[in-house]
């Protein structure tokens, strides 16, 4: 096996606030794995909450962790018992390998596995390095018309794909996004690919609705900040109501940054009988008007991840059913991983996918 690079450079989280280049071995493959060198690598959120909160929910640092979880690469090695694969081979990389054997397995819902190990979720390494051993089945073959660019947006489009599959979106439905966030843009993305008629997305960012006119959404809306002192539920309240000047209410609303007040507004500006799905992660007990739900029949679905989505996040991009390279917008070499991270923290200069480019 001839290796690219002579060493094996990974980014690591070594405490909440510090990450730092370390050289480590070139890992060994156990017979189901295959070993990639990773060529693309997107910064995610979460990486960047890691480092700047040291955990997310339950999930907290406790030992130094390598970040990064958006990866595609290229096949070096092969374990033995591997068949669909071939050095050689360009895969999108699904970072998260469940058991297989639990009933949650068994029943296709592996996202919610016990046993999940999960890139870059502590106590799990991530994918930012030279060389990634990785499960095999959890590696796709990408054809010759997709980029590894491509490709390492798979993962934030699975999210968006499994979302579209729980709210169920149906041809000429209505849908609202709150959050013009990379998942954000993407949940508008898969809704239109999904047969959405019209979408809408709702943020407190100017710059990123503007993004977003030529980025599959047929309105935007410009959320203000509370007022100073306003409760939560009578600025949703006054914001639902302005924004239905504007909008019809939705068939499917989807929660993409987390904040209560756009969760509570999500549930009113959801028809009746609609559907509202939380992917944005925010504080782990939200006041919701639950009225909403009794009086109205919304019912609200969260999601954990994704599962399923890979093969058919290929199909669609190599289709170009969905187009994911508007929105990578800065690309930073492995050794300045560190200035990446800090361009994400910082949004300037219209950021909205960065990627890490090995
Ligand atoms: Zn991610
Ligand atoms: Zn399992």
């Amino acid at each position: 096996m001839t290796l690219a690079h002579e060493t094996n450079v990974n980014v690591v989280l070594r405490k909440q606030g510090e990450i730092v280049l370390e050289e480590r071995p070139v890992p060994t493959i156990r017979p189901d794995e295959v070993l990639l060198n990773i060529k693309v690598t997107g910064i995610c959120g979460s990486d960047v909450h890691y480092w700047l909160h040291g955990g997310i929910g339950d999930f907290k640092l406790k030992a130094p962790m390598v970040l990064g979880h958006e990866s595609a690469g290229i096949v070096v090695a092969v374990g033995d018992n591997v068949k669909h694969l071939q050095v050689g081979d360009r895969v999108a990389v699904e970072p998260g390998v469940s058991c297989r054997l639990c009933e949650e397995c068994k029943t296709g819902h592996y996202n919610l596995c016990k046993d999940m190990k999960f890139a870059a979720t502590p106590p799990i390494d991530g994918t930012l390095c030279n060389y990634y051993a990785h499960a095999a089945d959890f590696c796709y073959k990408i054809p010759d018309n997709l980029s590894l660019e491509e490709a390492a947006c798979i993962e934030p489009l699975s999210v968006a794909i499994h979302t579209a599959n729980r709210s169920n979106i149906r041809s000429g439905d209505r849908v609202m996004v709150f959050g013009a966030g990379p998942v954000g843009l993407l949940c508008c993305a898969m809704a239109k690919a999904a047969g959405a008629g019209h979408v809408s997305i709702a943020d407190i960012s100017p710059s990123r609705l503007e993004f977003a006119k030529s980025y599959y959404t047929d309105s935007q809306i410009v959320l203000q900040r509370p007022e100073v002192g306003e409760p939560n539920i009578e600025y949703s309240r006054r914001t639902a109501k302005a924004i239905l000047e504007t909008e019809e209410m939705a068939d499917v609303v989807i929660d993409a940054t987390g904040a209560e007040t756009c969760v509570q507004m999500s549930l009113m500006l959801a028809k009746n009988g609609g559907c509202v799905v939380l992917v944005g992660m925010g504080s782990a007990v939200q006041s919701l008007p639950v009225q909403e739900l009794g009086a109205r029949e919304v019912d609200i679905k969260g999601i954990f991840r994704y599962r399923n989505t890979y093969p058919r996040a290929v199909k669609m991009l190599s289709a170009g059913t969905i187009d994911v390279k508007p929105l990578i917008t800065h690309s930073y070499p492995l050794k300045n991983a560190v200035d990446a991270f800090e361009h994400v923290k910082s949004g300037r200069d219209g950021a909205i996918k960065v990627l890490i480019l090995g």
